[in-house]
């Protein structure tokens, strides 16, 4: 690496950790950025300061002039820059890949369209809690070029990995990889085309061995019949049915299966975070967990303390016999399909926000089954309204603190005030953590 010139395109949170990585190993970075300098203000701080060189507001011929390229997440793949420097036979790398080279801990991959968040939080979670040294990386928290010195061969990173880190890896190899699910997303960066969307999941196992592990979810067909070919080890998870090496949910505990070796090693009371959806999550950690020999009283008690990732589906308090929940993460309906399947308790729903053309009709027999009455807020408040409350009742509010408010009054004993909008939150706060933060302080100040 040393004295090698390496462009970089992306100037935010991966791209400055890889220039800066780049800088440490003393190779020449050059970081390229489309943004505006002013949208740009800390990189270039950063640059100036550590004498990084670099361009914002365009892409030059300047980043052709290298010995590679790292790509951040956020450059789609078919992108001008991208697609030039393919075209001129430069070999171009994610991040993740260009920080795996300098890694010598144990890494531990997961990916899946969703659940990679809660998944990634869990396992660091349980390692750390069972006396391993752990860290969480990649597209949660620190981006793994920031944190991959700071690892020796006895510790953990569990990096959430988005397909779009997996595009251009070449030697990344984890020694466990997770596919946790694959449904269709994102695929206006894959061409609208759902098998290349698979194929950039699938980059996971691509460099695995005989001693490497693959967990992969048995109920969901795209990761299943994808994985046939590679040498690794393989495990299944599986919430509907027995596996026979893997983790499974059987008569609401969790097994683990050794070539027909069945143990019971926790059940699902033992989690604190609700839903099957993390059941599903949770049983790949447990798997890993028991090919590192921890043992199940540990792993119990690792799923217990969990208290889960904020804004999604988190617990924030009881008052008077009703609990309130705050899953801001939930922009979009199939979010709220999972939540509402998460709860046994009747439900008072906030529902609404800037609408991504919803249609409501994937949540109405939920709606029917588990929801009291619905408070509809945000732009979207009238198309919530108008949908729903001929089915159950339905009251247009001005802000998320006077849905909390008359939530607390009309909620009965034993039940649920979730919010879970199904949309974005652009049109009244800053981001959906802004909007779980405020639903949080409204909850928090009722006495
Ligand atoms: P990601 O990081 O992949 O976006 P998160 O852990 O942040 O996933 O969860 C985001 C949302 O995705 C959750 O609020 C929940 O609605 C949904 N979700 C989480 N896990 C799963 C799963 N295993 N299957 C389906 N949906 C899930």
């Amino acid at each position: 690496i040393e004295g090698k010139k390496i462009s970089i395109i992306g100037a935010v949170k991966s791209g400055i950790a890889a220039a800066r990585l780049a800088k440490k190993l003393n190779a020449i970075p050059f970081v390229s950025d489309s943004s505006s300098e002013s949208k740009l203000a800390n990189a270039k701080q950063i640059f100036e300061n550590e004498e990084i060189n670099y361009e914002f507001g365009f892409h030059s011929d300047k980043v052709f002039d290298c010995d590679f390229i790292v790509t951040s997440p956020g450059v789609p793949t078919n992108s001008e820059v991208l697609s030039k420097a393919i075209q001129k036979g430069i070999k171009i790398y994610s991040e993740i890949e260009f920080a795996s080279w300098f890694c010598k801990a144990h890494i531990i991959s997961i990916t899946g369209t969703n659940g990679k968040t809660t998944t990634t939080a869990l396992m660091n979670h349980t390692l750390n809690n069972c006396g391993f040294k752990s860290i969480s990386a990649g597209n949660i928290g620190k981006p793994f070029s920031e944190i991959v010195f700071d690892l020796t061969e006895n510790d953990f990173v569990v990096l959430e990995t988005s397909s779009f880190q997996l595009d251009f890896i070449e030697n990344f190899k984890p020694k466990f990889s997770i596919i946790l699910n694959i449904t269709p997303d994102h695929l206006d960066r894959y061409e609208n085309n759902f098998s290349k969307y698979i194929a950039s999941k699938i980059n996971i196992v691509k460099n695995q061995n005989e001693d490497d592990f693959f967990i992969y979810n048995a109920d969901d067909l795209n990761t299943y019949s994808t994985m046939k070919n590679s040498r690794v080890q393989k495990l299944g998870f599986s919430t509907k049915k027995e596996i026979s090496v893997g983790a499974f949910l059987k008569n609401n505990d969790l097994h683990f299966a050794w070539f027909g070796k069945v143990s019971k090693v926790a059940s699902a009371n033992d989690l604190f975070i609700k839903g099957e959806h993390n059941i599903a999550n949770a049983l790949p950690v447990l798997a890993i967990s028991k090919l590192l020999n921890i043992p199940n009283q540990k792993i119990r008690e690792s799923f217990s303390s969990f208290k889960g990732v904020e804004h999604r589906i988190e617990f924030v308090r009881e008052l008077n016999g009703v609990e309130f929940y705050n899953d801001s993460k939930a922009t979009n309906v199939d979010s709220v399909v999972v939540a509402l399947k998460s709860f046994s308790k009747p439900i008072y729903l906030i529902l609404g926000g800037k609408d991504k053309g919803n249609n409501y009709d994937d949540i109405k027999e939920l709606v029917k089954k588990h929801v009291v009455k619905i408070y509809a807020i945000g732009s979207s408040a009238q198309k919530v309204y108008d949908y729903f409350h001929s089915l159950v009742e339905t009251e247009i509010k001005n802000s998320l603190e006077e849905c909390v408010e008359t939530a607390r009054k009309e909620a009965k004993q034993n039940s649920v005030v979730l919010l879970s909008p199904a949309c974005a939150s652009f049109d009244m706060f800053d981001n959906y953590e802004h909007r779980g933060k405020v639903f949080k302080e409204a909850v928090n100040n009722l006495i």
